[in-house]
């Protein structure tokens, strides 16, 4: 939609062809129904980074919100730079966009897949609805895997790799984790602050740690911490065969973290630093309470239950570092965002033409680019589709 807007504010005649039976679906499910739609923090994008980096350069999020509001749309600044729509509502995101398109008479067509996309004398062909739309440009911006029915079974990638392009393999990222049963039974429904690490089989922090809210769930652990470390922990299987630890370390609970939900200290992956402060608190409490009370009114019930009969040294360990042995990543039906995609070394930076078939554009999360939580994947959509769309209209006025 943005690329649409772009483009067409340049003076193309464009036509969406949109396979769903309507655009925009994903916005209305992202950010909890609120969408967050970009990020004033430094950019955060674990894969496809350089790439991004440079099409943000172009495009900053001053701009992507000039954008927006541009069209009309109030937003908000929320800890973390996250922005979001004012009136808290994702349908606010969609409104300005689909009005837009409706001022600038853009030609929509849902329930038109395209099937393919072919290079002829004259630009490209798009094949769908069993018609042929001839263009000087094609822009392709079909999203990714992730968020199960919003996203697309993996075919859409075949427009691209048909015409030569490289898929870099897909995987589902910002996705729950699972964990051995054993690890979280007796706690499923529990939300806790937490600082999260990820460790190798011999105890190694594998990257820096996340902080927020966990959730247990009867497969293991969500919230938006947990789905940050999806991407790390697919990666460490990969890599060795074997599933990594998730270390809980409960002391933004317990007051003992002065930095609760801050931003972490990204060398600080050690699962036990809170371990000393923990067991000190733990003796101060043995002082004043009864054994068997030492953990109520300081944790919730069911993790007191599944903690008790411990000892001090036991119960600290246990509260700095609650050891979660990971047993996979949940599939792309419940991650919000795909690794991977179509590769972006084959598309220019600066405009992001293909380099293998002139005319033809991509953007978004259907090249090899995902973001962190907090809005940087729905920026990235945004403003490579801004990029695109008007390079594709300079494209077609320098011919
Ligand atoms: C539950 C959930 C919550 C999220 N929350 C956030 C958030 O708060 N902030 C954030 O930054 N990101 C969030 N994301 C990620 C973000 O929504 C996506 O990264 C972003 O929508 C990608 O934009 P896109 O335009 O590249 O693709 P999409 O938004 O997926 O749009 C692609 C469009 O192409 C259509 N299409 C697919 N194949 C074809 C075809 N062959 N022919 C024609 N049309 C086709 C699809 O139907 C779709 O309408 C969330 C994702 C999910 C699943």
């Amino acid at each position: 939609m943005t690329a649409a807007l772009s483009a067409s504010g340049r003076g193309a005649r464009v036509l969406v062809l949109e396979a769903a039976n309507r655009v925009g679906r994903k916005i209305l499910a992202s950010g909890n129904g609120r969408c967050n739609l970009a990020n004033l923090g430094p950019e955060s994008y674990p894969g496809g980074g350089p790439f991004a980096q440079k099409i943000l350069r172009q495009c900053p999020v001053s701009r992507v919100l000039d954008f927006f509001h541009g069209l009309g749309l109030v937003t908000v600044e929320e800890d973390g730079g996250r922005v979001y729509p004012g009136c808290g509502q994702a349908a606010a995101v969609l409104d300005v966009l689909r009005s837009a398109m409706e001022r600038q008479k853009i030609e929509v067509l849902c329930d038109t897949p395209v099937k393919r996309v072919q290079q002829t004398k004259w630009g490209l062909r798009a094949e769908a609805g069993g018609k042929a739309f001839d263009a000087s440009a094609v822009i392709a911006a079909c999203g990714g895997m992730a968020g199960g029915k919003l996203g697309h079974d993996g075919g859409a990638y075949r427009l691209l790799t048909d015409l030569g392009h490289t898929l870099t393999p897909v995987k589902p990222a910002l996705a729950p984790l699972m964990a051995e049963k054993s690890a979280v039974r007796g706690l499923s429904g529990l939300r806790l602050p937490a600082i999260l690490t990820l460790c190798d089989q011999k105890g190694q922090p594998l990257g820096h740690p996340f902080q927020g809210e966990a959730l247990f769930t009867d497969y293991g652990v969500s919230g938006v911490c947990a789905m940050e470390l999806a991407r790390r922990a697919g990666e460490e299987k990969e890599k060795t065969g074997a599933w990594p630890v998730l270390y809980m370390d409960f002391a933004p609970m317990l007051g003992l973290c002065p930095r609760y939900y801050g931003a972490l200290d990204k060398a600080d992956g050690d699962p036990n630093r809170h371990l000393k402060a923990m067991r000190v608190f733990l003796e101060e409490r043995a002082h004043i309470l009864p054994k068997d009370a030492l953990l109520q009114g300081m944790v919730p019930r069911l993790l007191a239950e599944r903690l008790k009969g411990r000892s001090i040294p036991e119960l600290a360990r246990s509260l700095a570092a609650f050891p979660v042995p990971l047993t996979g990543v949940r599939g792309f039906e419940y991650a919000q965002v795909t690794a991977g995609g179509v590769a972006c070394g084959e598309f220019d930076p600066a405009t992001l033409q293909s380099l293998l078939v002139p005319g033809l554009y991509a953007a978004g999360e259907m090249l090899d680019v995902d973001g962190a939580c907090g809005g940087f994947n729905l920026q990235f959509a945004f403003a490579s589709g801004i990029v695109a769309g008007e390079e594709a209209v300079r494209a077609a006025l320098m011919l």
